[in-house]
């Protein structure tokens, strides 16, 4: 049976067809993540377009517009020991998202809810992230919107992941920066990720955990897949404010929150790369991030180069959130 963190199968028998699933030589169980995380790329069952499929069969339509024009949009949430963070914070983004593309949801929230339960049921697992994408549906090729009643197609899968380690938050993690070439509205959670990708490919070069994005007159907007804070001498957590510049981050909306209940100031305004570098303390905010202390820009340390206090603090804190979570309105759409 294959060695899955967090998953609750010793007791459960899988039915044969697991045992024979190959998978590619870098997607087996065990494989190491960049930032020293361990998680497992296997997803066994996913949802596509109303039917649960094993995952290495499950496939869609070569004209569907989420493959031919990024037309489509994604969340992804954590389920942490069986119980889903901030669920309905990704379900209104997700709707929001489709309004801004005028896309027409494939079902009602509660629908996708039901849908997004059984997968998560069918993986097996306690604690792991939950994938949910929507694209504007299949049509022949054309770059105007399909007329007609096109319906939107949906992809739901999960697998365990146990989030960042606690060991990196404790040493802090290392950023390099990139530039910011994506789009201007970083706000809709599009699955138009290739600038994205291309920062954290060069992250990943480096043997970084992010990279943080900079426009060209030096603002930090984000990092390539989370949301950049930082910590100013006199003590205030500083973040760009959600324009259209970044992702309205799920985790960052409860960090901000989490941050201001313990007393602490929070600025939502701009700040440039200078000042992230010469900062007492930087850390970002995701799903799968938590909170992460920044040690080191570049070849540069973060102040004395250990993982801010502070931003240690917050870690904590969003982690007692997680775990204070309550299983009967978790689902609440
Ligand atoms: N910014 C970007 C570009 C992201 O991809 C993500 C991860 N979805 C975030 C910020 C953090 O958002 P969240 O806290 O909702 O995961």
């Amino acid at each position: 049976m294959p060695r899955v963190q967090g998953c609750i199968t010793p007791a459960v028998r899988l039915p044969p067809i697991f045992l024979h699933i190959s998978l590619p030589a870098t997607l087996g169980p065990g494989h190491k993540a960049q930032d020293d995380t361990e998680f497992y790329d296997m997803s066994h069952i996913a949802y596509v377009n109303g039917r649960y499929l094993p995952h290495n069969s499950a496939t869609v339509h070569i004209e569907d517009r989420g493959y031919q024009f990024a037309d489509g949009v994604y969340e992804v949430a954590l389920i942490w020991n069986g119980i889903p963070v901030d669920y309905s914070g990704h379900m209104v983004r997700l709707w929001r998202s489709m309004d801004e593309l005028r896309m027409k949801a494939p079902m009602s929230p509660a629908a996708m809810t039901v849908v997004v339960q059984e997968v998560v049921r069918r993986n097996l697992f306690k604690t792991g992230i939950v994938y949910i994408q929507v694209n504007r549906g299949v049509a022949p090729r054309a770059h105007p919107f399909p007329s007609g009643d096109v319906k939107a197609s949906m992809v739901v899968t999960a697998k365990a992941f146990a989030g960042s380690s606690d060991a990196m938050a404790e040493q802090g993690a290392k950023v390099v920066t990139a530039r910011d070439i994506r789009w201007e509205r970083r706000d809709i959670k599009s699955v138009g990720l290739l600038a994205n990708a291309l920062a954290r490919q060069g992250a990943a070069e480096q043997k970084a955990y992010e990279a943080l994005l900079v426009k060209d007159d030096g603002t930090v907007t984000e990092a390539s897949a989370s949301n950049a804070w930082i910590i100013t001498a006199d003590k205030a957590i500083v973040t760009h404010p959600t324009t259209n510049a970044i992702l309205g981050g799920i985790t960052r909306q409860t960090v901000m929150k989490l941050a201001k209940d313990a007393g602490y100031k929070v600025d939502e305004r701009p700040f440039t790369l200078a000042e992230a570098k010469s900062a007492k303390e930087v850390f970002l905010t995701g799903t799968t991030t938590f909170v992460m202390p920044i040690s080191q820009i570049d070849d540069q340390p973060v102040a004395n180069g250990a993982a801010g206090l502070i931003s240690l603090d917050l870690r904590k804190r969003y982690r007692n959130y997680m775990e204070s979570l309550d299983a009967a309105t978790a689902w609440n759409v």
